[in-house]
């Protein structure tokens, strides 16, 4: 337990520190851009000198996109919490992340009905669920099958919690791996696949949302990522065009 409280301890401050640091950075980043820009145009077409601007404008337009991540982990994005009904933001992102996840691999959603609204900013709530299953995707390049499952829990005398999670059935981490997912910047990808800020961003939006997350993997198997968001008593607006809403309460 301790090494966890160091761990999380530890992803705070390099949020808050990578927070700062990124927005200097970014700036930075502008600037090479902007002068890369300037000197292409008068750059000669199937130059050298064309090659190594072009060069320098990729790798300036990489390093914007990861700052970008690294300022969403950080918590820098201003979050509008509102009330989510999580079963209804999953079908809503259906297409999108069945989109994402492309042809090869099989996509199944298990919503249980009953206890699923939630309290956070429905963009995190969507990034997570992309982030995490990019991921699977990553880990199953030969195609297979990945489960979205949300419920509800409650029991007496703890706070009822609403679970997500992502199971796949890819290659899977290894002990060491997972014990590391969460770091900024851990990456396993090859150098320009991954950027190591996926699950850290994950972490952050679901510390955020006051929730808990863990990994369990079995290498050859495949992962299930689960996520325990704390559950809210009030019911989500309804949506349009889907009749009143109804309240989840059961007493
Ligand atoms: P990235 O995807 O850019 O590498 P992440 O923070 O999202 O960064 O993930 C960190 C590492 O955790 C990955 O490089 C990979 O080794 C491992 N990982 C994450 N999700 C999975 C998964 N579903 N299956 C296998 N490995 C995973």
């Amino acid at each position: 337990l301790e090494h966890r409280l160091r761990q999380v301890e530890r992803l705070d401050s390099l949020g808050k520190l990578g927070g700062g640091v990124a927005h200097d950075f970014n700036n930075l980043l502008m600037v090479i851009l902007g002068h890369a820009e300037l000197a292409l145009e008068s750059a000669p077409d199937d130059s050298a000198v064309r090659d190594d601007l072009e060069r320098i404008q990729r790798a300036a337009e990489r390093g914007a996109s990861l700052t970008r991540q690294l300022l969403i982990f950080s918590r820098l994005e201003p979050s509008r919490p509102e009330i989510l009904d999580l079963n209804a933001v999953v079908e809503d992102t259906g297409q999108l992340l069945r989109r994402t996840i492309g042809e090869d691999v099989e996509l199944i959603a298990e919503l249980e009905p009953g206890l699923n609204t939630v309290r956070m900013d429905r963009s995190k709530l969507e990034q997570i669920l992309l982030n995490v299953l990019l991921n699977a995707r990553a880990a199953m390049p030969e195609g297979g099958r990945v489960t979205i499952r949300t419920a509800g829990v409650e029991a007496a005398g703890v706070p009822p919690i609403v679970r997500l999670s992502l199971t796949d059935t890819g290659f899977g981490m290894s002990p060491e791996v997972a014990e590391r997912a969460f770091e900024p910047f851990f990456t396993t990808k090859r150098r320009g696949q991954g950027t190591g800020l996926g699950l850290s961003t994950v972490y952050g939006a679901v510390k955020e949302a006051g929730g808990e997350i863990g990994i369990e993997s079995e290498p050859g198997e495949g992962t299930t990522v689960t996520i325990d968001l704390p559950a809210t008593r009030e019911p989500a607006p309804a949506a349009v065009d889907s009749g009143p809403a109804r309240p989840h309460r059961r007493d």
